[in-house]
C-alpha cells in the first residue's frame, strides 16, 4: 500500500469561494497510522474525504498505489462520525454486507465477520439491531464493518468524536489492538491532539489558516 497526496488543492465553488485545502503533500506508507490534527474547519475533513474519493480534487494528485484516485474503492475503507448503520439489518448483517457485494461465500462472510464483532466485543449482539445498541456499540459496528472488507488504508474521520470520553478510551483502545493485530494502515481524523498523540506514530498539524500543514511530528512512544 502506498498513498501519495500531491500538492492538493480543494477550491469549493459557488456563492462563498472556500480554499479549504491549499497545496498540502503527504505520503503515507504501509501499517502507519498517521492522525491530521487541526482546528475545525482547516480542512481535514476535505483533505480525507478526496483520498476517499468522494470529493473532486481542484488541483494536484491523489496516488494509491501507484494509480490516480478516482472516485471510491472498497481499498480505501472509510469511517464517518456518524455511524452509518442499516436499521432493518442485524450486527451480523450489517457486517457482512460489503462481504455479499463482493460475492464472498456465505461460510467465510461469517467467519471474518465474527472475527470482528469478537475484536469490537459484542458476541452477545450478532443477532441486535442497531437501535437495541448504545451509540458506542453501534460506532464499533461501524468501525468492525469497515474493518471487515479489509481495506488497504482505513480513513477515519473524528470516528470517535460524537461519543463520550469513557467510550471514547475504550474505543480508542480496542482500534489500536485491531491496528496492531492485523497490520492495517490507518489515516485518522481529530480535533484532539491527545487523541491524535495517543494513536498514531505520525501526528499531521494543520494550522487554523486553512488548508495548510504546519508540521508533521514523528511519535516514539513505547505502548504498554
Ligand atoms: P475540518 O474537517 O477541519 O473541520 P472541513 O474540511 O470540513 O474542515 O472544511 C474546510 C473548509 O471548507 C471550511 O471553511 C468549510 O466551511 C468549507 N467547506 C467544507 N465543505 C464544504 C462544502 N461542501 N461547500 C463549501 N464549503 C465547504
Ligand atoms: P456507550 O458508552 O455509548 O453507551 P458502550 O459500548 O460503552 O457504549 O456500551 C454501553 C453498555 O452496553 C455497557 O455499559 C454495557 O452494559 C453494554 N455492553 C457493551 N459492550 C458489551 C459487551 N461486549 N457485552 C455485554 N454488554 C456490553
Amino acid at each position: 500500500m502506498t498513498l501519495q497526496i500531491k500538492n492538493v488543492t480543494k477550491r469549493y465553488t459557488g456563492k462563498n469561494e472556500v480554499l479549504a485545502v491549499d497545496n498540502v503533500s503527504l505520503e503515507i506508507g504501509e501499517n502507519e497510522f498517521i492522525s491530521i490534527v487541526g482546528p475545525s474547519g482547516c480542512g481535514k475533513s476535505t483533505l480525507l474525504r478526496m483520498v476517499a474519493g468522494l470529493e473532486s480534487i481542484t488541483d494536484g494528485e491523489i496516488i494509491f498505489n501507484g494509480k490516480k484516485v478516482e472516485g471510491t474503492n472498497a481499498e480505501r475503507g472509510m469511517v464517518f462520525q456518524q455511524y452509518t448503520l442499516m436499521p432493518w439489518r442485524t450486527v451480523l448483517q450489517n457486517i457482512t454486507f460489503g462481504l455479499e457485494v463482493k460475492n464472498i461465500p456465505k461460510e467465510e462472510r461469517l467467519t471474518i465477520a465474527r472475527k470482528y464483532i469478537q475484536m469490537i466485543g459484542l458476541e452477545d449482539f450478532e443477532n441486535s439491531y442497531p437501535y437495541e445498541l448504545s451509540g458506542g456499540m453501534q460506532q464499533r459496528v461501524a468501525i468492525a464493518r469497515t474493518l471487515a472488507n479489509d481495506p488497504q488504508i482505513v480513513l477515519m474521520d473524528e470516528p470517535f468524536g460524537a461519543l463520550d470520553a469513557q467510550t471514547r478510551s475504550m474505543l480508542q483502545n480496542h482500534l489500536l489492538k485491531i491496528w496492531e493485530t492485523d497490520k492495517k494502515t490507518i489515516l485518522f481524523i481529530t480535533h484532539s491532539v491527545d487523541e491524535a498523540i495517543y494513536l498514531s506514530d505520525k501526528v499531521v498539524i494543520m494550522s487554523a489558516r486553512p488548508g495548510k500543514i504546519k508540521e508533521i511530528v514523528d511519535i516514539n512512544i513505547e505502548r504498554p
